[in-house]
């Protein structure tokens, strides 16, 4: 499988369609999740064009790859749902059609602001 230039996620990268931004720098981009799942549902997304988890760590850069947990970090932080600003969070990604992932641009997930609750259905 190719990347879809025309991913939802793509789009919002390239300004295309609106998101209520958490935060961005040079690796990633972050906002929130469209239908919250929970109190906090933010997404962080590489900047990079890749599919999923498994794309990105074949395929990233040393430094993609660094920019995307820090960026994970600062946006917890941001929102106060980091182990050292707040209560913790979980942070997920979904891989391709058993992980159950719908957009194919990878992107974490973090749930948050109240107790996640069962780790999987
Ligand atoms: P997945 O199932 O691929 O892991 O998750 C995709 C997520 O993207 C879902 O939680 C869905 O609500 C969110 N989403 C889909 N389209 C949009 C959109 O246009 N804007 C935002 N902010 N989130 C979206």
């Amino acid at each position: 499988m190719s990347y879809d230039d025309n991913n939802i996620f793509a789009k919002i990268l390239r300004g295309e369609i609106p998101c209520k931004k958490i935060y961005e720098d040079d690796f990633v981009l972050s906002f929130h999740d469209i239908n919250p799942q929970k109190k906090i549902h933010a997404l962080v997304i590489p900047k990079g064009r890749f599919i999923d988890l498994d794309d990105f760590s074949a395929n990233a850069s040393s430094e993609e790859m660094v920019g995307l947990l820090k960026g994970i970090n600062t946006v917890a932080k941001k929102l106060n749902i980091s182990a050292d600003t707040g209560k913790g969070y979980r942070a997920l990604a979904n891989i391709s059609e058993h992980g159950g992932q719908e957009v194919p641009h990878l992107h974490f997930h973090l749930f948050g602001g109240e107790i996640v609750g069962k780790m999987v259905e």
